[in-house]
Parts: structure tokens; C-alpha cells; sequence
């Protein structure tokens, strides 16, 4: 930006500048300069903050400096991903013409430059910003009629293609939302005030995205969808609601805001039926940790421990199976027909894991050539991609398939053969990331650039000779050809020896620097454009070549997400086979029945984590909440089980392993138990651990009485719910009545299958009034004063609560435990003999004057001697004697 020759104007470039931000005022505007995008302003302020780069000024406006901050356009990329990390949205703004015409049209014109990209979290493609193993989903939420009215979600991954429309309302909208997982969701900004939306909205931070209405508008909607998909009608899509296209077309709108002339290639919407998969609301994905641990990080989900997916596409097709698990038998089925199949021949598995390891992504590949955003890489991932479906296919030629594994295969023969020869014939072996520079085609592959390589190179050769020839004729050993992109091809000599080739009238000089001058000949610039004809011709050749090889696997996309697809669901099987073979997992039946039968359990992630600890194993549990017999016959509906048993006796992980069972079941894995028999489960609730919504301001009471609501008023009986301890957070008896009514409501209301953890022992009474209500326990051992927790889950009521000695295992003060033990003696005395007796209780103080708190207090006779030893002041012999002292004191 030039200085401004008016005092207040700006220069054309920045009014330029300007303008165009003016268009983006909520994003940082990347301005292309060179081989720079530059930001100006308060985003070159912000972005310096955000990147840690240098915050610069250049020229001035109105009488001010202008910041300014830049980033190199080749490592952008990094740049992007921070920025789209830390919340911010970025409007690339590009040179659109060549600088040359812009200096034609003379005087104070400016390159023109128009932004041709806005990066959202939801649109990104580029492998560096994108993490391999999780889909980006970008979102709509279309609602037609006012706050009550019909919802619908639409939800597409820009890097691999996949799009699909869901219907929705109130009661599953969180639920749903959760289970898309969107990385953006764009709403109309109409929705903005409304308060039933608020929780989601804040839960959704700086993924949610206002738009103007007009967006989301239905009655356009099917028209737009149609002008997309360049169709007459969308019958032949399948049957969509007017608010399903709206939330459609309002995606297909906003790719164009954020994407421009840039097309993405989006695969037809799919509508997915609300009732094929398990509802699972957010507070259950949180509690089961699905997909993502508590904090949001995939370490230590379900996810994270079942994933032996050896291919990126892979683990985004499992991640997706775990958020959708199915409801239908029949595909559940079919998924673990495959996964059995790869069971039953180990070395198969490990060759078709082999062949699939470090696939390359195929799918955001596609998206990326689609959307004219790639590389020669890109085009390598299809060549690489055809030789790998060619290798599974032949490992698995000739032999008896399940259904699943048959149609992958079929799948994977989809791309025509023609293209890999042509890929094959046409790239080189080393590809660079970017077209630009060319040196992506081999040789061989077209003659009239292997030609023009060859003069190119030839020159070269020519440049050595004339150096050569120039020391000969001038006797400056020191002579060098060198090249460099301002002067191009130039004569270097020392200084001292300039004057002598100014001389000889052959060198025209250009250039003076501190220690050499530079010359160039008429010889030299003949010979430079030469070759560089020669490159530009070789690399207008190799850019046409790029173009006919991105048309043609533009031309087969369909066939080519075929084969991706077929990758991702053989991987997922096979991985899936390797988790169960090397976990001792089993397949589920799984039928329309109402049984829930597990017979040694184990909750895979807890297993996992004491097997990295290396301590005592995971204890397996049985859990049973089929229909009980009833007389000789089975009650119509499933059961209850009421859990007692101490803080740390594994209660949670008991209620947690069941419905994690219940999902790796229904997305069709085997499971960890040595069997199992479940019927399907059409809507899971569980509530274990500490809520995520306390952040948002409510209690711990409110949002436990919140969810349990949600569940009473919403549970059926092909539901599962796994309830831990409510009604925690209020008076005794109050917490005790409402835990009490939730039993009985679920029992006799919602006759779902429940499994419910209390430590009201009251509660175990119910037992004798309902029929399908059973009590179980965590067993403890006590042992010398001491709790010994089995971990082992039977039929009973746990007979004491055993708090003191876990708040003892806690490191609570002795002291305080010797007071609790006391006035825990007091009640339940009082208990017994119906009266309260704490007032007769001597307080603490006094109790404490009494003596035992001071002995208490005393550190153990070993420790005190530990503390009065030296080890440096040790003999080896010394230090072997106190060891043996010491374990005497003890
Ligand atoms: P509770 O809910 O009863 O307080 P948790 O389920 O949180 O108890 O379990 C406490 C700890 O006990 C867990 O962190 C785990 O390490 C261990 N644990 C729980 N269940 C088992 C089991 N079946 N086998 C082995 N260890 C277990």
C-alpha cells in the first residue's frame, strides 16, 4: 500500500482494501499480496494475537498507521487451522486477474481481487486442517411454522460428500443435534430469541452460525435443490417433508456464500428415518462417553479404546456407527455377519488389514479436486487407491463371502479401469503437494513434454559451457551464471573485477552490489528464454494434463465414493474382528425381543485402563432385565434392577458397561461379555457422573430433576435406562420420596428396562410391591477393619454403606473418621430406638479434648523413625539394617 499523495484518501489499494472487507465484516480478510495474504486493521491486530506473528504497520489512513500482518501464502494452511480452531472465520481474497493486465489498463489501477473462499469450520477440505479419523459436519436446523413447528436437520461432510436430511422435533432435536456433532450449525437468525433453544445453542459456543432467513426459506427450497443438483424434480431422491428440503437448500445456500463458484460435489441427500436408529440425548453420549471423553477429547471414549481402524476413513465410518447405532435386526445382522466372517480366518484379516493400512483418503482427495482445491497428491491418492482395491480384491478372490463383505468388493471394482491406466501412465513417482510449479507428470507419459524438458534441460547444460567459455575470455576465475527471480539470468564477478568486463563491451551491466557487480550478454538473455519457454511450455502441458486428469475422475466420482465407502465398511469390519478376537468379545444376539441378557460383562474402557495399570484384572458381571417369568409364563415387559453398595465399589461402571453393550451391540460389533441376548433398545437415557450442563448456571439438583423429567415423560418400553443416584442433591427424605416415585413411574408407567443405583437402602424395599423389580449389590469384603471391594455385582441389598471407610481410603483426617464413626453410632442407635440423639452427642471439641484425636494425631512410630533417617549418610550395609528396623516398627 502506498503512501497516500492526499492526506486522508486512500490509495487504491486500500480503498480496495476496503470495500471488500466491508462485504466481511465478521471475518479476518486474508488479502492477497505476492506470495502473501496480508490483513489490515483490527484483524491484522487480532490474527497477530491469534498466530503469534508479527504485527507490522504500513502507510497510513486517515493520518493513523495502518497494522498490517501477513502470512506466507505456501505455509497458509497452518495458519487456516489455527484460526478455524480458535473460532475465527477467514474470507480468502484472491488476485483474479494477471498483475500484467491491471498495469495495462495503466496508471493507478489496482490488480483486481475478489474473495473466492470464506473458511468456516464446516467447509473445511484440506488435509492439514482436518482430522483423518472424524468427520466435519456442517449443519442446518430449518423449522417451518413457529416455535412449535415441524424441524428438520440437514448435515453434510464438504470433505468426503456425504449429505443427509433428517426430520426432527422438540423432544429429539438435542438428541439428534448430538448425534451429527456438528463442527457448525447454521440457523436462521429468527431463531435466535427462542428460549427452548437456548440450551442448545450454548452448548453449540462458536459452532453456531446466525443466517437471515431468507436462507431456510420452503417454499424456494425445492427449486434450489433441484437447480443444484441440475434435475428436473426430486422425486427420484425420495420422499422429503418441505421443511427436510428447506434444511437442504439452506445447506446448499450457504456452501454457495462460503464456496463461491467453487462446486463441491455432494452426494444426493439421503433422508435418514427417525426410527433406524437408537436415540441417544446428548446427556447420554456424555455420560456413556461415546465418541468423546469428558473435556470433549476423543482419549479415553468408547471411540478411542474400540478403534483398530488401520485407514481414516475407517475410523470416521466407525465414529459414525457409534453415533447412529441401529435399531433394525436385520442390518444389525448383516454388520455382524462381516465382522464374524473376518473372526474365523486370522491371517485373512491380517492381509486385508495390511493391504488397507496407510490408504490413502480417497474420499476428501475427491472433494478437494471437486472443489479445484487439489493437488497432484490428490490425483495420486485415486491412482494408489485403484492399485489397493486391486490387491483386497484379489485377497479375497474365489472365496465365500457375507453379504456386506460381497457388496464392498463389488463396490470396489466400481471405478473404470481405464482411469487407473490413465492416472498410472500419466503421474510421476515423487508428486509435489501443490500443481503449480509442474514436475507431477513422469516421463514418457507425453511427448511433446518430455520435448520441452528436454530443451529446458538442455540450456542448462548450455548455461555450464558458457560459464566456462566467459572465464576463459575474460580470465575472472571468480566468474559465476547465476539466476535469481528478479534479474533472472545474470554474470556475477567480484567488485574489484567489474570494471574489467564493463570494458569489454560484450557485459551490460545491471547491478552493483557491496562485494560483486552482475552483467548480463545478449548470448545469456537468448539462452534464458529459451528455457524459459521451454518450462512454460512444459508447464502449460502438465497443467492440461492435471485438468484431463481431474475431469476424468471427476467423471467417475460416483464409482470412486463407491469404492471409499467399500474401504471404510471393510475396515470397520475387520477392525472390529480384531477387537473382538484380541479382547475375547462375542457376538450378541440381538432380536426384537424385550430380553437384556449379559453374562460376564466388562466395561471395554475400564478393562482397558487396569490392563495399561497392570494391577488385579476387571471383574465381569452379569446383568439380567429380560421379562422375568411370571408364573409359567414371561411378564410382558423387561425388568428393574435396584443397585446398593458402596462409594468406589463399582456401581457406575456396572450401570456404564451395560449400556455400552447395549450400543456396541446395535451398531453391530461383537461385545465384551462372554454372552449376550438383547433386544433391541430404540431410546437410551443414562445418567452417571457429574453433568456437563452445571456450567450453565442450574444446580446439580435442578439439571438432575431436569433429566430424570426428560426421561419419566419420554421413556417407553423398548427403552434402556441406567440411573445413577438421584435425588443426591437435596434433604434426605426429600431426595429419598423422589427417587422412590421415579422407581415405581418407571416401573409401572414407562416399563422400560432400568438399572438404577441408589444408596437410599430404603429404596430396596420396593422389591417385595414390584414385580419385575429386583435388588442387587456390589459386594465388599471386610477385612482386619478394612474394605475389600470385589467388584462383583449379585442378587441382594448391600448390608452397610462402608462411607467412613471409603472417605478413610480418601485420606480423610483420623480424627474426623473416629467423630464420624461416633456419631454414625449415635443415629443409628437413635434409629433404633426412635429417637434423635445427636444433641446428646459431646461436640467435637470436647470429644477431642478427650484424648483419642491427640494419639490420633501422632505420626506411626515407623514414620517418625523414616524421617530421622539419612540415606546419604549410609552405608549400604547402614541402610539394609534401618530397612529391617523400620518393618519391625510396623
Ligand atoms: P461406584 O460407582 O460404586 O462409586 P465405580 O464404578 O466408580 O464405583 O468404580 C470405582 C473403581 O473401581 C473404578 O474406577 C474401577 O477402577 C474399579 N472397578 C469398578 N468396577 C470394576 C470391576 N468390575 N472390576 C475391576 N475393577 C472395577
Amino acid at each position: 500500500i502506498d503512501p497516500s499523495p492526499v492526506e486522508g484518501a486512500p490509495t487504491p489499494m486500500m480503498a480496495q482494501y476496503l470495500e471488500i472487507k466491508a462485504a466481511y465484516p465478521d471475518a479476518l480478510l486474508f488479502y492477497r499480496m505476492g506470495d502473501f495474504y496480508e490483513l489490515f486493521f483490527e484483524d491484522a491486530v487480532e490474527a497477530s494475537r491469534a498466530l503469534g506473528i508479527t504485527l507490522t504497520k504500513r502507510g497510513k489512513h486517515l493520518g493513523a498507521d495502518i497494522p498490517m500482518a501477513g502470512v506466507p501464502v505456501v505455509s497458509s494452511d497452518d495458519y487456516l487451522q489455527k484460526l478455524i480452531a480458535g473460532g475465527y472465520r477467514v474470507a480468502v481474497c484472491e488476485q483474479v486477474e494477471d498483475p500484467a493486465e491491471a498495469k495495462k489498463r495503466g496508471g493507478k489501477s489496482v490488480v483486481r481481487r475478489d474473495v473466492v473462499r470464506l473458511v468456516t469450520p464446516g467447509t473445511l477440505t484440506e488435509e492439514a486442517l482436518l482430522d483423518p479419523a472424524r468427520a466435519n459436519h456442517l449443519a442446518t436446523l430449518a423449522r417451518i411454522g413457529g416455535p412449535r413447528g415441524a424441524m428438520a436437520i440437514a448435515f453434510c461432510d464438504l470433505s468426503t460428500g456425504l449429505f443427509r436430511i433428517a426430520p426432527t422435533d422438540e423432544d429429539r432435536l438435542f438428541a439428534d443435534i448430538a448425534a451429527v456433532d456438528p463442527s457448525e450449525l447454521v440457523v436462521p437468525d429468527t431463531m435466535r430469541e427462542d428460549e427452548a433453544l437456548r440450551p442448545l445453542f450454548s452448548r453449540l459456543g462458536r459452532a453456531l452460525r446466525f443466517e437471515p432467513a431468507v436462507l431456510f426459506d420452503g417454499a424456494s427450497a425445492s427449486e434450489r435443490l433441484c437447480r443444484f443438483y441440475g434435475v428436473a424434480t426430486l422425486d427420484g431422491f425420495g420422499a422429503f417433508e418441505r421443511v427436510e428440503m428447506a434444511a437442504g437448500a439452506a445447506l446448499i445456500g450457504y456452501l454457495g456464500r462460503t464456496q463461491f463458484e467453487a462446486r463441491p460435489t455432494l452426494m444426493r441427500p439421503e433422508r435418514v428415518e427417525p426410527d433406524r436408529f437408537m436415540l441417544i440425548d446428548p446427556a447420554t453420549r456424555a455420560s456413556l462417553e461415546l465418541t468423546r471423553a469428558v473435556g470433549g477429547r476423543r482419549q479415553g471414549s468408547l471411540l478411542d479404546t474400540i478403534d483398530r481402524c488401520v485407514s481414516g476413513a475407517g475410523s470416521r465410518l466407525l465414529a459414525s456407527r457409534l453415533a447412529f447405532p441401529l435399531t433394525a435386526t436385520a442390518e444389525i445382522a448383516r454388520r455382524q455377519d462381516a465382522v464374524a466372517w473376518m473372526t474365523g480366518d486370522n491371517r485373512l484379516r491380517r492381509s486385508l488389514r495390511e493391504a488397507l493400512k496407510g490408504l490413502p483418503d480417497i474420499e476428501r482427495a475427491l472433494s478437494r479436486l471437486a472443489l479445484d482445491r487439489g493437488g497432484p497428491r490428490d490425483l495420486g491418492a485415486v491412482a494408489e487407491a485403484g492399485e489397493r482395491a486391486r490387491l483386497l480384491a484379489g485377497l479375497l478372490d474365489g472365496r465365500e463371502v457375507p453379504a456386506e463383505v460381497g457388496e464392498a468388493l463389488a463396490d470396489l471394482a466400481a471405478p473404470p479401469t481405464e482411469l487407473a491406466a490413465f492416472l498410472g501412465a500419466t503421474l510421476g513417482d515423487e508428486l509435489p503437494l501443490r500443481r503449480g510449479e509442474g514436475g507431477f507428470v513422469g516421463s514418457g507419459a507425453c511427448e511433446r513434454l518430455d520435448e520441452a524438458r528436454r530443451l529446458r534441460d538442455e540450456s542448462r547444460l548450455v548455461l555450464g559451457d558458457l560459464q566456462v567459455r566467459y572465464i576463459a575470455e575474460t580470465g575472472v576465475r571468480a566468474l559465476k551464471i547465476r539466476h535469481n527471480n528478479v534479474l533472472g539470468y545474470f554474470v556475477e564477478v567480484p567488485e574489484a573485477q567489474g570494471a574489467s568486463l564493463q570494458a569489454t563491451g560484450v557485459f551490460s551491466h545491471r547491478q552493483t552490489l557491496a562485494s560483486a557487480m552482475r552483467f548480463t550478454t545478449p548470448e545469456l538473455a537468448d539462452l534464458e528464454g529459451r528455457i524459459a519457454e521451454a518450462g512454460s511450455i512444459a508447464l502449460k502441458r502438465e497443467l492440461e494434463l492435471f485438468s484431463a486428469m481431474r475431469a476424468a475422475v471427476l467423471a467417475a466420482a460416483d464409482e470412486l465414493r463407491r469404492m471409499a465407502d467399500a474401504f471404510g465398511r471393510l475396515d470397520v469390519a475387520a477392525a472390529l474382528a480384531e477387537l473382538a478376537v484380541s479382547g475375547n468379545w462375542t457376538r450378541p444376539i440381538v432380536d426384537d425381543s424385550l430380553a437384556f441378557r449379559v453374562e460376564g460383562g466388562r466395561h471395554p474402557v475400564v478393562e482397558a485402563a487396569l490392563k495399561r495399570g497392570g494391577g488385579a484384572g476387571f471383574v465381569a458381571n452379569d446383568c439380567d432385565l429380560s421379562p422375568p417369568a411370571a408364573g409359567r409364563r414371561r411378564a410382558a415387559h423387561g425388568a428393574i434392577w435396584l443397585l446398593t453398595g458402596p462409594n468406589m465399589g463399582g456401581k457406575s461402571t456396572f450401570l456404564r458397561q451395560n449400556a455400552l453393550i447395549a450400543v456396541l451391540a446395535q451398531i453391530g460389533a461383537f461385545v465384551p461379555a462372554a454372552h449376550a441376548h438383547i433386544g433391541v433398545v430404540d431410546r437410551l437415557f443414562s445418567r452417571v457422573g457429574a453433568s456437563d450442563d452445571l456450567a450453565e448456571g442450574r444446580s446439580t439438583f435442578m439439571v438432575e430433576m431436569v433429566e430424570t423429567a426428560a426421561i419419566l415423560n419420554q421413556a417407553g418400553e423398548r427403552t434402556l435406562v441406567v440411573l445413577d443416584e438421584i435425588g443426591r442433591g437435596t434433604a434426605t427424605y426429600d431426595g429419598l420420596s423422589i427417587a422412590f416415585a421415579a422407581v415405581e413411574h418407571l416401573h409401572e408407567v414407562n416399563r422400560c428396562r432400568a438399572l438404577f443405583a441408589t444408596h437410599f437402602h430404603e429404596m430396596t424395599a420396593l422389591s417385595a410391591r414390584l414385580s419385575r423389580l429386583s435388588n442387587a449389590t456390589v459386594r465388599v469384603r471386610e477385612w482386619e477393619g478394612e474394605v475389600v471391594f470385589l467388584h462383583e455385582v449379585g442378587p441382594g441389598v448391600a448390608d452397610r454403606s462402608y462411607g467412613i471407610q471409603v472417605a478413610r481410603l480418601a485420606g480423610l483426617p483420623p480424627v474426623v473418621l473416629d467423630r464420624a464413626r461416633q456419631v454414625l453410632g449415635e443415629l443409628e442407635k437413635g434409629e433404633r430406638t426412635g429417637g434423635g440423639t445427636l444433641d446428646d452427642l459431646p461436640l467435637f471439641s470436647a470429644a477431642r479434648a478427650a484424648a483419642p484425636p491427640v494419639a490420633a494425631a501422632r505420626p506411626p512410630p515407623a514414620l517418625e523413625a523414616l524421617r530421622a533417617v539419612d540415606p546419604d549418610a549410609m552405608t549400604p550395609r547402614d541402610a539394609l539394617e534401618t530397612l529391617y528396623r523400620l518393618k519391625g516398627l510396623l
